[in-house]
């Protein structure tokens, strides 16, 4: 298949294409199992002319035999600040606090320029091998020398634009937004087209009961959002605590406020412990807000419910098929890669999709999960006019498989897949591991 599209020109016809009837713009006809369409796309100088129910494209092409093709990948929720040290700072025992102090100490004592733009270059080299699109990445962001990194990540938005649509977002907890400094950060963001992000919880605390002042504090933080027309993307309620209830004041705080902007809100992992007229109280008032949720499936499973010495009983992963029945749109991403909070990952889509099926069951049906790999994050981001659905006029950014089923496609890492970039086979392969050896330290 690699070899034909290296010969195929500007102009040619994919024949015989599997998509996800959800990653499609317009499908057309009804879907097979595991929700999936058969196709023919037209390819013209880098976009997408057509697509036809399969038998009505062109005589000549290249013959897919049935295989998949998704549009690029979305990663909604990531950290390509903190992203590949842990070969010099490991998590000692796997929790989210050894997670927190290993990150707060390599941060402090390695976090130049030069270190956090190499591991994130080369993490942006990983994704874009692996197909995907556009990222938004989560950046710590504390007051004075949060701006260093900033600055960092607008001079690589600008070297990676036409590659990977890089979004921007700060985190830091909710506290750090009292005084000046809130609106220094607030500024900040908002200077740099940035989305606004915090962590529903105080420095130095975890995810238990809401700190003190925390209605006062979220007000003040919506306020500085409101103030800049900025939207927000929220670290909410990440254990598995009864009493991380933050996710249901966030939903309320929207809807008295009348907030305008987009909100997503990442984790809501204790939601899944809560009583369940508490879940279900939650989950409406987050679909009346319209508050997009991103699930971080292998990191959720890495981090929640790890105690030493004993085997895990919790998956760790919010309610996302009540959300989902709910309205509300729901997206996998992520999340960090190679640091104290997960020790592996590589920021490749297929992977998360992959893993977040096995882990929240997505399958069986299948119905319009695959969306949550693409079309859902593209439309969280607000990039869905570029991103997230193979459509007619958009740029041919496309990921080819050869799996034809969903139990091909999750069997195997597809390490096989072709990327096409405008119409063009991508010959981008992930970086090789050792050339972050003089940056971390090995
Ligand atoms: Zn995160």
């Amino acid at each position: 298949m690699k070899t034909a599209l290296l010969g195929a020109g500007s102009r040619y016809w994919l024949l015989d294409a599997r998509v996800p009837t959800a990653l499609l713009a317009h499908p057309e006809g009804p879907s097979e199992a595991d929700g999936l369409s058969r196709v023919d796309i037209r390819i013209e100088d880098g976009r997408i002319a057509a697509v036809v129910p399969t038998g009505h494209g062109g005589e000549d092409g290249i013959d897919l035999r049935g295989g998949q093709v998704w549009p690029g990948f979305v990663d909604a929720h990531t950290h390509l600040d903190k992203g590949h040290i842990w070969p010099r700072s490991r998590n000692a025992d796997g929790t989210f606090a050894g997670a927190i102090n290993a990150v707060m100490a390599d941060r402090t004592k390695a976090w130049s320029p030069e270190d956090v733009a190499a591991r994130a270059d080369f993490s942006l080299r990983c994704a874009y091998a692996h197909g995907t699109v556009a990222i938004r990445t989560h950046l710590d962001t504390y007051m004075p020398h949060g701006a260093g990194t900033w600055r960092v990540f607008r001079k690589l938005r600008e070297d990676w634009a036409g590659r990977i649509n890089l979004q921007m977002s700060s985190i830091c907890p909710l506290d750090r937004f009292k005084g000046d400094d809130g609106a220094a950060l607030a500024d900040m963001v908002a200077e740099s087209g940035g989305v606004l992000g915090m962590v529903t919880r105080h420095s130095g605390g975890i995810h238990d009961d809401l700190p003190e002042g925390f209605q006062e504090e979220l007000d003040h933080f919506f306020s500085l959002a409101e103030a800049r027309n900025l939207d927000l993307d929220l670290h909410v309620d990440e254990s598995g605590e009864s009493g991380a209830r933050a996710l249901r004041e966030i939903a309320l705080t929207a809807l008295k406020r009348g907030f305008k902007g987009r909100i997503q809100a990442g984790h809501c992992c204790s939601l899944s412990i809560q009583p369940e007229d508490f879940a279900k109280e939650t989950i409406a008032r987050v679909a009346e807000a319209g508050i997009d949720i991103v699930v971080l499936p292998m990191c959720n499973m890495y981090l929640q419910d790890r105690v030493p010495n004993r085997t895990p009983r919790w998956r760790g992963v919010t309610l996302v098929h009540e959300m989902r029945a709910a309205g509300i749109r729901v997206s996998v991403a992520s999340d960090n890669t190679r640091d104290p909070f997960y020790a592996y990952g590589d920021l490749d889509m297929a992977e998360v999709f992959r893993e977040a099926t096995r882990i929240l069951h997505l399958d069986h049906p299948f119905g319009d999960w695959h969306g949550a790999a693409a079309a859902s994050p593209a439309e969280a981001m607000q990039v869905e006019r570029q991103h997230g659905r193979i459509r007619v006029g958009a740029t041919a950014d496309l990921v080819l498989f050869s799996a034809r089923f969903m139990t091909e496609l999750l069997s195997r890492p597809q390490s096989d897949r072709v990327v096409l970039r405008a119409g063009k086979v991508l010959e981008a392969t992930a970086p090789d591991w050792r050339e972050l050896d003089a940056i971390v330290g090995l």
